[in-house]
This record gives C-alpha cells, structure tokens and sequence, in this order.
C-alpha cells in the first residue's frame, strides 16, 4: 500500500535491520527498541490490525512468534518476553500496517507499570455482562 511504511520495508525502499523472513511473514527489530533485541513481526499482505488481518496471515504471523520469541530471548540474554500488538490510535498504534512486537524482558527491568486499575463495586459484572452482549 502506497505511504505505508511496512509495505515500504517488505518491498525493500526502506532498509531494515531483518531477522527472518518467509512467503507470508517479515520480522526486524524496532528502530526505537522497547529493550534490546525488540522485534516487530510483520505480515506481508497489508491490512491495519487485528480487525481487518485475515485468518490464515493471523496465523501465520502467530507461528513466526512462538518460533522466534524463545531465540530471541536467548540471543540477548533476557528471561521473558511479552508479546503486544496496538490497535488503533488510542491504543498507541503508529503505523496503520498490522505488527506484532516482542518485547525480551529481564527481572526487575522496570518496563511496565503495576497494574493500578480497580473496579467500582458491581462495575466488573456490568463491563463482563457489556462484553458477552456484544460476543452474540
Ligand atoms: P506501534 O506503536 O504502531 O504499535 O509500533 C510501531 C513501531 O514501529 C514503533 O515501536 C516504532 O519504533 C517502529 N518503527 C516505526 N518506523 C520504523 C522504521 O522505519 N523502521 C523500524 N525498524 N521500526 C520502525
Ligand atoms: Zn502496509
């Protein structure tokens, strides 16, 4: 797609630091890296995110993970990994080409905040009985 940046990388107009490739699926690690060695996984066929990406892609880019994440993990020494994908602006995504990021982690890294959030009283029945509405 014409302006997208990761359709500009996968056909090669714009170098990346690669670290594997196949028919469906581009991973290379981020320019402003969350810790070193973070890793987006790139499906080659454009779509914006998880509301639009198809199945098979989907898949296909959930396989290039659960391979490369432990070698990565290892190759930087880290201890863990998170696995993150942003959809739409609010959520922080930047670049409107579905990617999925693997973030190593080390103990004590201090990367996330503590979850801090708290339901009101009665609050987390309602948004589970809001979401369930919406699954039928
Ligand atoms: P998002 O916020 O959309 O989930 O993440 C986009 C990621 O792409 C960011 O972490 C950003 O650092 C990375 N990124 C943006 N442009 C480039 C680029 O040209 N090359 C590389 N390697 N990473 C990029
Ligand atoms: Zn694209």
């Amino acid at each position: 797609m014409e302006d997208c940046i990761f359709c500009k990388i996968i056909e090669s107009k714009i170098p990346c630091s690669k670290i594997y490739e196949n028919e469906q699926v581009l991973a290379f690690l981020d320019i402003n890296p969350a810790a070193p060695g973070h890793t987006l996984v790139v499906p080659k066929k454009h779509s914006m995110n998880i509301t639009d990406i198809d199945f098979n892609t989907l898949g296909q880019c959930i396989g290039a993970i659960k391979n490369l994440a432990p070698k990565i993990m290892k190759a930087v020494n880290a201890t863990g990994f998170n696995i993150g994908m942003n959809n739409f602006k609010s959520s922080g995504q930047a670049v409107m080409h579905s990617h999925f990021h693997i973030i190593p982690r080390k103990e004590n890294d201090g990367l996330m905040l503590p979850r801090q959030g708290k339901y009101k009283e009665g609050e987390i029945e309602e948004i589970k009985n809001k979401i369930i509405k919406e699954l039928d």
